[in-house]
Formats: C-alpha cells, sequence, structure tokens
C-alpha cells in the first residue's frame, strides 16, 4: 500500500482527532508505517523528524529497543487484569518509584488511562474530600485564563482555551477563572519573576473571596502547553502553594504535559520547590509508548475515603484499563531510562542547543518573542511587532508552516500562530540545527504576504 491507496481507505472511515476533516480534501494526511528514533516514516518511504513528539508524549524515540523489550516481556506474562480486587507487579513497582521520584507528600498513586481521566480523578477527590469532612458547600474549582486540562466535560470546564471549549459551554460546571500569570503579557521592563508574582494578586484576592466555596485550584505548573505554550515563573507555584494552604483549599498540579522532563527537571513542580495535593501524570509516563495516568495524592487525602463500607466514604470511580500492566510496563522501562542515562543533566546541553539555534528568530520582523522553558522552545508569529498584534486566526499562518516542514521532512504542528518544539531526548544538536532551519524557512513562508 503506498500513501495514496491508504488515505482514500483512510478518508472512507476514520474521523480523526481534532480535525475539520473537510481539510483533507487539500490538505494530505500522512500515514506512517513505522517509526524509529526521532523519526516517523510514511507509505511512500518518506521520513519525517518529530519535533512534537507525536502530541508531546515521546521521550526516548519510536521503537526505542529498551522500551520495547519491557512491553514484550510484558505481555508474555500479563497483558491485562482488573484494577478492583486484584494487583499486579508493573502496577506496584511502578507506584513504589513515582512515590520516590515524586515531590514529598504524594504517596498514594491512583491509575487510569489518559491524561483527561486523570484530571477528572483529580477534581473529582478533591470535591469527595470536602464532602467526606462535611464540608459541603465547597464544589467550585478556581482555574488560569488560557489554561488546558484536556477534553472530558469535567477537565474541559477547568480548561480555557475558548477554540476547543466555546461549543460546549451549556454543558459546563462553572468555574472561576483568574489572570494567567503568563509571562507573554509581562509589561515593557518588567521581568518574568515580577510579572508572575504580581499577578498572584488576582489569585489572592479569589482565594480571600472564595475560598469556602472552593475545592481546589488547578494549574498546568510553569507551562500552559495547549495554550500556545505561554510560559511563567516558578514564583507564582510557591505563592499558590502557601496560599492553598493558607485557605484551604487542594493544590492540583496538572504535569500531563509538563512532567518527566519537558521543562528540565523531572517535574515542574521542583522548580518552585513545592508539594500539590494533587499531581496528574501521563504522557511521557510511558515514554509515550501507550495510554496509562496516575493521579497522586497524600494519606491525608486518602484517608478521608478510608472507612466502613456502609458509611459510603469510597472512590467509586473506574475505567475498565486502570493501570494497564503493559502501559506500566513500558513507564518502569521509562523511569530506568531516565535513572541509567543521566537524562535530567543530558537534556541541559539539548535546551541550550535549542536555545541556541531559535535565538536569532529573536530579531525576525513577524516574532514577538522566542520563550523556552526546558525543552519546549516557542515562537510567537506576530502581524506587528511593536504592538504585538496577532495574526487574525481565520489566516491560519501556522498551518502554511507545518506544509512547508512535511515538504521538509520534519513534523511541526503550530499552535494558532505559534510553531513550537518539543522533541524526543534522543534528537541530536544537528537535527536541532536542521529543525531551526526548517522553521525559520517556514516562517518566511508564513509571513510573506
Ligand atoms: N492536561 C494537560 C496539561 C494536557 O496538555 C493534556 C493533553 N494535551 C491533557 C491534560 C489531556 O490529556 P489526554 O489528551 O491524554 O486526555
Amino acid at each position: 500500500m503506498n500513501n495514496a491507496d491508504f488515505i482514500e481507505r483512510d478518508l472512507r472511515t476514520i474521523w480523526h482527532p481534532c480535525t475539520q476533516m473537510k481539510d483533507h480534501e487539500w490538505l494530505p494526511m500522512i500515514p506512517i508505517r513505522r517509526g524509529e528514533g526521532v523519526w516517523l516514516e510514511d507509505f511512500d518511504g518518506k521520513r519525517y523528524l518529530d519535533a512534537i513528539s507525536s502530541w508531546w508524549v515521546n521521550l526516548f524515540g519510536h521503537a526505542n529497543p529498551r522500551t520495547n523489550a519491557a512491553v514484550k516481556a510484558q505481555i508474555d506474562q500479563l497483558e491485562h487484569v482488573i484494577m478492583a480486587g486484584f494487583s499486579h507487579e508493573p502496577a506496584l513497582k511502578l507506584s513504589e518509584r513515582l512515590v520516590q521520584l515524586t515531590p514529598n507528600g504524594l504517596s498514594r498513586c491512583f491509575f487510569a488511562d489518559n491524561g483527561s481521566s486523570a484530571v477528572e480523578v483529580a477534581l473529582k477527590m478533591s470535591f469527595h474530600y470536602w464532602h467526606n469532612h462535611g464540608r459541603n458547600n465547597k464544589r467550585r474549582f478556581i482555574t488560569l485564563s488560557n489554561s488546558y486540562h484536556g477534553e472530558t466535560l469535567g477537565a474541559l470546564a477547568v480548561g480555557d482555551v475558548e477554540l476547543y471549549k466555546q461549543t460546549y459551554a451549556p454543558l459546563l460546571m462553572d468555574v472561576i477563572t483568574v489572570p494567567s500569570p503568563d509571562c507573554y503579557t509581562r509589561a515593557a521592563g518588567e521581568t518574568c519573576e515580577e510579572h508572575s508574582s504580581r499577578m498572584f494578586e488576582h489569585m489572592e484576592k479569589t482565594l480571600s473571596e472564595h475560598a469556602d466555596e472552593v475545592c481546589a485550584v488547578i494549574v498546568e505548573p510553569l507551562v500552559q502547553c495547549a495554550g500556545n505554550m505561554r510560559m511563567y515563573h516558578p514564583i507564582y507555584l510557591e505563592r499558590l502553594r502557601e496560599a492553598c494552604s493558607r485557605y484551604q483549599v487542594h493544590l492540583i498540579a496538572d504535569e500531563v504535559a509538563t512532567g518527566f522532563g519537558r521543562t528540565g527537571t523531572l517535574f515542574a513542580c521542583e522548580q518552585a520547590g513545592i508539594s500539590p495535593d494533587f499531581m496528574c501524570l501521563s504522557k511521557g509516563l510511558t515514554g509515550g509508548y501507550l495510554p496509562l495516568s496516575v493521579t497522586m495524592t497524600s494519606d491525608e487525602i486518602y484517608s478521608a475515603f478510608y472507612d466502613d463500607y456502609q458509611n459510603l466514604r469510597a472512590f467509586l470511580h473506574s475505567h475498565s484499563f486502570t493501570g494497564n500492566p503493559l502501559g506500566c510496563a513500558a513507564a518502569l522501562a521509562t523511569l530506568d531510562i531516565f535513572a541509567e542515562d543521566n537524562v535530567i543533566e543530558n537534556n541541559r546541553s539539548l535546551a541550550r542547543a535549542m536555545s541556541d539555534a531559535l535565538t536569532e528568530l529573536n530579531q525576525h520582523p513577524q516574532v514577538a518573542e522566542v520563550r523556552q522553558t526546558g525543552m519546549i522552545a516557542a515562537v510567537e508569529l506576530v502581524a506587528d511587532k511593536t504592538t504585538r498584534r496577532a495574526y487574525p486566526w481565520q489566516e491560519r499562518r501556522g498551518l502554511r508552516v507545518y506544509q512547508h516542514a512535511l515538504q521538509r521532512g520534519v513534523l511541526l504542528r503550530p499552535l494558532g500562530n505559534v510553531v513550537y518544539f518539543m522533541p524526543p531526548y534522543v534528537i541530536t544538536e544537528d537535527q536541532i540545527n536542521f529543525l531551526a532551519e526548517v522553521a525559520r524557512e517556514g516562517i518566511g513562508l508564513a509571513v510573506a504576504d
């Protein structure tokens, strides 16, 4: 089968995610036959450098021999088992290691099978904790503007990306949205730290007014990924942790995208030296191999549910594939690679190479900002550099970068007018330079008229 044959059959049966399917009348989809390292290969034999880690999940390359071996060994042992009333070794080992690796106090692992579900679990657990303590007035959540936490209705409600949310507004619970500490909006002459710290005043005010009715504040630590890779300073998380404790409101850290080394530390929360009450993990958890997620929390929260069955305080939430053994085996292999290969340290030089390769784009007349946190770098395109006037979304400028990159053998998938790089950690410095070159060309074409 070649690309054309594949696409014809594909378009007859598959409804692809996050896609206006009519676009495929003129925008070819890319059927992938195999992957190896940073490369994906289509059915015509063309290769693409996966600069976005296949939606931010892949850490150590496609078809990584070590992860492959771990999953293959597990499949002969046990492919799946119900996690209620039963358990298995990969989940046990993974839980013990996650408790060791995550910030202090996160001592309990509740598994699910995708990032949105991990968020749903955290929201429900937080609400239920207060309910079990007789605090029945606590039923709302505070979220940041421009945040993203997934697509299921609860996760969508606590997010704030209009494009995904607006249509479903009538179905969504009412949340309190506080302005984001996003440093892109800082005043001229203000440092990122000053800006993020100043923006905390909004949160402080909201907490002081609403703490009695609020279960939790949910944030993406340091980088609002789906919200155009907007970044903020760890000082905000420090202040938020302190205030949440003071106001008796939980802190949910959604590290689905930022976890596992993306921001330069194993978890973004480390950079603020904080422990959240809930931490949601998925994506890189399995090295990008299999759908798995975990919501971690404290013994204190766990104990609010621990009671005689008749008292009906248990957390009766489940998914069929909760804690799947193959996913857990892939996750254990991923943690082994972190431990054995000095990944966080090596990523520092890769991050430096990304920064060096992109620095020239700062001078570009249509680039408002090049920003970076660890292994996430983003280039914000604007119609007017002085006023930072954005290009109208209808012009789909980022899509032109996407199309150019595909021609050059790179998978870059801009978010609106923001071109970003979130490559697997096995990328080389030469490949980073190649990515930057393709991005520069693509941006040149995208802003040409
Ligand atoms: N939270 C964050 C911060 C995310 O970036 C995402 C996915 N992009 C999710 C939650 C949802 O994860 P999933 O797509 O696995 O449901």
